[in-house]
C-alpha cells in the first residue's frame, strides 16, 4: 500500500531519511506546518558521535550522547510522523521510497511504501573495509552504538583472557595486544582514549598485565590526521610515543584472520614487506563509504557515473540527474569533508531552502489569484488600482523569496583528543587569515568546553558533565559489558 499517512492533501509530502547530524539539524530549521513531514530512520534518536571515541571505555556513557528523536520532534510547530526503519529503495521516476522494519522486534507490517513529493537522503555512511578479507568478520567499527558496546565488551574479554589459568605468555601478548587501524581522527581519539584507560584503571586493577598490554595504530598513508597542520600532527605523534602507543605509518593491512592481521609495510627504499601482526581487539576505524541505498540510486542515474563518496549534488545539494531529491552530509559527495561540521550546516540550509520554496508556492499561488480577480471580474478604476498594486508587491517579495544563495561552508576549525588530558585544535578565528594551531591542556579544556556548548540538550549536556566528574572521582568501571 502507498502512502497510509494521515496526510493534508493540500501540501506536499516530504520525506527525510536519517536522524543524524544533517537531518536533524534540517528539522531544527524547517516550518513543519507547510509540509507533510515523515522521518525515516533506523534508529529513533540522534547520536552525538563527536563522543563515541570516549564510550567504549566508560569514560562517557552512551546514553549521555544520545537524544530520542521524539524530544527533537516534539518542539516542531506541526506533527511529523516518524517511522523507525531503513529506506531500502528510492524510485526517483515513481517518487515512491520503499522501506523495511529491520529490528529485531517487528510486527505483521514490517515493510512498506511511501509516496513523496521531496526527498531528502540524510541517511549518512558505512564504514569502509575496501572488501579487505576479515574486516567485517573479526574487526570492529566505531560508528554506532552497539559498535561501542562490542569494543567496551571485548576489551575486557581480552584482559579476562589473557589471565586465564595456564595461558602462554605469547596467548597473552597477543590477547592484551589492540590494533587500531585507521590514522584519521577515529582512530587516533579511539587510541587516545584506550591509553587512558590503561594508564589510569586497568594497571591499578590489573597489575599482573601492566607491561604486557600493547596499543598499535596502523596507517597506510606517510602520516596520521592528514586534516590537521603539520606542526599539531608531530605533537600528536609525540604525545602518542610518550604514551607507548605505537605508529606505524605507510603500513596497509591486506586481510584479517582471528588471531593476526596481515599487512604490508612499505620500507625506506620503496619495496615492501609483508608481515603477520598477532592481535587480541582490532579496531576498524578506515574511513567512509557509501551507504547500499545511495548506491543503488546512484547506479540508476547515468549523470551520478562519477560519483564514489555519496551523491553528487549541485551547489543547492539537489541530486544530480534527478528530480525531487536533495542529499547532504556524509550520504553526499561535495568538495567538503564528511563532517558533522559540514552535515549541520548543510541541514540548515536545507531547512532554510524548503521554508523559502513553500513561501514561493504560497506567494505564486496569490499571485494567481491577483491575476485572476483582474481577469474575470469588472472592477472599477480605484480597485483595479488596488489590485494591481498588491500584485506589484507580491511579485517583488517573490523575487526576492527566489533569491536563494547556494550552499556556503563556514568552517569554524578541527579539534581531536589525543589522550593524557591533551586536545589538537586548528581553529579558524574570525580576525585572522590562517588557522590558528594549538594542542595541549589548555586546549583540552576548549575542546571540552566546545563539545558541551555543542550537544544536544540541557540533560545531555548535565548528563556528560557528570561522566566526566564520576571518572575523575571513581574511575573507570572495568566490568565486562553483556
Ligand atoms: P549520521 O550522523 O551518521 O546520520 C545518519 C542517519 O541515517 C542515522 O540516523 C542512521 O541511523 C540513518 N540511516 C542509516 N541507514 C539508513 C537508511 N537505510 N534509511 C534511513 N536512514 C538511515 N565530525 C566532526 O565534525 N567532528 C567530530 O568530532 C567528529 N567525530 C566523529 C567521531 C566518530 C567516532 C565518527 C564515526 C564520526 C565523527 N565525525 C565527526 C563525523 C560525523 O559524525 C559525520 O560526518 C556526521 O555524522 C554526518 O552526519 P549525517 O547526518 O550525514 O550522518
Ligand atoms: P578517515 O577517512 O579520516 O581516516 C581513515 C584512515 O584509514 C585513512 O587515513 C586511511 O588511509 C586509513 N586506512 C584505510 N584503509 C586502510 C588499510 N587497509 N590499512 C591501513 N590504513 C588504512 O576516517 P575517520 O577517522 O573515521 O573519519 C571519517 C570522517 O569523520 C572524516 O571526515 C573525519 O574528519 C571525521 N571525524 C572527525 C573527527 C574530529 O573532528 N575530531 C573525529 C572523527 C571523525
Amino acid at each position: 500500500p502507498e502512502n497510509q499517512l494521515p496526510a493534508d492533501p493540500s501540501k506536499k509530502t516530504l520525506v527525510v531519511l536519517g536522524s543524524g547530524w544533517a537531518s536533524t539539524s534540517l528539522l531544527k530549521s524547517l516550518d513543519t506546518e507547510n509540509y507533510n513531514v515523515v522521518v525515516v530512520s533506523p534508529r529513533n534518536y540522534f547520536l552525538f558521535t563527536p563522543l563515541l571515541p570516549s564510550t567504549p571505555t566508560g569514560t562517557i556513557e552512551l546514553r549521555s550522547i544520545m537524544q530520542p528523536i521524539r524530544h527533537i520532534l516534539r518542539h516542531k510547530k506541526a506533527a511529523v510522523n516518524f517511522f523507525e526503519a531503513e529506506a531500502t529503495e528510492i524510485d526517483h521516476e515513481n517518487k515512491i521510497l520503499k522501506i523495511r522494519d529491520n529490528s529485531d522486534v517487528t510486527g505483521d507490517v514490517k515493510e512498506n511504501s511511501i509516496k513523496y513529493d521531496y526527498l531528502v537522503v540524510g541517511c549518512g555512511a558505512e564504514t569502509q573495509t575496501f572488501g579487505i578479507p576479515g574486516v567485517e568478520e573479526f574487526g570492529c567499527f566505531l560508528k554506532e552504538i552497539w559498535d561501542a558496546q562490542k569494543i567496551r565488551t571485548r576489551i575486557m574479554d581480552c584482559v579476562e583472557a589473557a589471565l586465564f589459568k595456564d595461558q602462554t605468555p605469547e596467548e597473552k601478548k597477543r590477547l592484551l595486544h589492540t590494533v587500531v587501524v585507521g590514522g584519521g581522527p577515529t582512530g587516533i581519539e579511539f587510541a587516545a582514549e584506550l591509553a587512558d584507560f590503561l594508564e589510569e584503571d586497568l594497571r591499578r586493577w590489573y597489575p599482573e598485565i601492566k607491561d604486557d598490554y600493547q596499543v598499535t595504530l596502523i596507517e597506510a598513508m606517510t602520516n596520521v590526521l592528514p586534516m590537521f597542520s603539520k606542526k599539531l600532527i608531530q605533537y600528536t605523534e609525540d604525545t602518542f610515543a610518550e604514551q607507548n602507543i605505537t605508529i606505524h605509518t605507510k603500513t596497509m593491512v591486506k586481510s584479517v584472520d582471528e588471531k593476526y592481521i596481515s599487512v604490508s609495510v612499505t620500507k625506506p627504499d620503496g619495496t615492501s614487506e609483508l608481515q603477520k601482526i598477532p592481535y587480541g581487539l582490532l579496531v576498524w576505524a578506515g574511513g567512509n563509504k557509501p551507504r547500499k541505498v545511495v548506491v543503488d540510486i546512484m547506479k540508476k542515474l547515468p549523470a551520478q557515473k562519477n560519483a564514489r563518496r555519496g551523491l553528487s549534488v549541485n551547489d543547492y545539494l539537489v541530486v544530480e540527474g534527478c528530480e525531487g531529491i536533495w542529499a547532504l552530509g556524509d550520504a553526499s559527495q561535495t568538495k567538503y569533508a564528511p563532517t558533522a561540521q559540514v552535515a549541520a550546516q548543510q541541514g540548515a540550509y536545507l531547512g532554510r531552502l524548503f521554508n523559502s520554496m513553500a513561501r514561493t508556492h504560497s506567494l505564486e499561488a496569490d499571485i494567481a489569484y491577483l491575476q485572476s480577480q483582474l481577469a474575470v471580474t469588472p472592477v472599477d478604476a480605484p480597485a483595479r488600482a488596488g489590485l494591481e498594486a498588491e500584485l506589484e508587491a507580491v511579485g517583488k517579495a517573490l523575487s526576492r523569496t527566489k533569491q536563494m544563495s547556494p550552499f556556503h561552508y563556514s568552517h569554524q576549525g578541527s579539534l581531536a583528543y589525543i589522550g593524557s588530558d591533551k586536545a589538537i585544535a586548528d581553529l579558524q578565528l574570525p580576525f585572522m587569515k590562517d588557522l590558528f594551531s594549538s594542542g595541549g591542556a589548555a586546549t583540552y579544556l576548549f575542546w571540552r568546553s566546545a563539545y558541551v556548548s555543542n550537544l544536544f540538550s540541557l540533560r545531555n549536556k548535565t548528563l556528560v558533565v557528570f561522566d566526566w566528574v564520576k571518572v575523575k572521582m571513581f574511575g573507570r568501571d572495568v566490568s565486562r559489558e553483556g
